[in-house]
């Protein structure tokens, strides 16, 4: 194939305990999953799950130094629980949809929070405060075969050593089966396709310099610092 200039490389995310690569299609978001952050951002506490995208190429994977992103004041961390699928389909049956995991890995769905505002305020897509380039920090990828399909223990994020958002897996409103069932009837999913699950309460504002360290408990951990 010839193409009018190099196409871009496709974005990937390491996988413990492998040489081998998780290939990157697509990458979902699913909002205000836990009560507590749906609270805290002034909505309702069990509405149907709704999504939003990041583009495959905003992955910072591995952690490290983060370039802070431009065009905000306000930048804040949510901890996130992110799902790797090795299936797709669309209609996927809830009691299916775990088939169609590859494994899990930790992520930060960075959000320029007074960007996301001002859409929502004047009923603006949310794009620019979620889609952003490095918005999305993950973790090596670990897959079911090592950690199962884990539905309970603590999904944490520390700044600067402080502990901020402090969560059980067992608060999603949503499971991750629930989530991928309920994805699947507006698009068709595919390997390669990544879901970040939604954050629990403590979202909070950081800045250049700042460490962002967050974890959830069998799957991983993740450090980056924002510079
Ligand atoms: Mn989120």
């Amino acid at each position: 194939m010839d193409y009018v200039f190099p196409p871009a490389t496709r974005s990937s995310v390491p996988v413990a305990g492998s040489a081998a690569r998780f290939p990157v299609r697509r990458v979902y978001c699913v909002g205000r999953n836990y009560a507590g952050h749906a609270r805290e951002m002034g909505a309702d506490t069990r509405e149907p799950p709704f999504f939003f995208s990041k583009p495959p190429d905003a992955l910072v994977s591995g952690g490290g130094d983060v370039a802070y992103p431009q065009a905000t004041a306000n930048l804040q961390h949510e901890v996130e629980l992110v799902v790797a699928l090795a299936k797709g389909g669309a209609n996927i049956p809830p009691e299916r949809a775990l088939d169609c995991v590859f494994g899990y890995a930790v992520g930060f769905d960075l959000t320029r929070r007074d960007l996301q505002q001002l859409s929502k305020n004047k009923g603006q897509p949310w794009e620019l405060g979620k889609g952003f380039d490095r918005s999305g920090p993950v973790s090596a990828i670990r897959p079911v075969v090592a950690v199962g399909h884990p539905a309970r223990g603590a999904i944490w994020l520390k700044v600067n050593g402080e502990l901020r958002q402090n969560g059980d897996l067992r608060q999603m409103s949503w499971t991750v089966g629930e989530v991928i069932a309920n994805l699947s009837v507006y698009v068709a999913l595919a390997p390669g396709d990544l879901i970040f699950t939604g954050t629990p309460a403590g979202v909070s504002t950081v800045v250049r310099g700042d460490v962002l360290e967050g974890g959830v408990a069998g799957v991983g951990e993740l450090q980056i610092r924002l510079v």
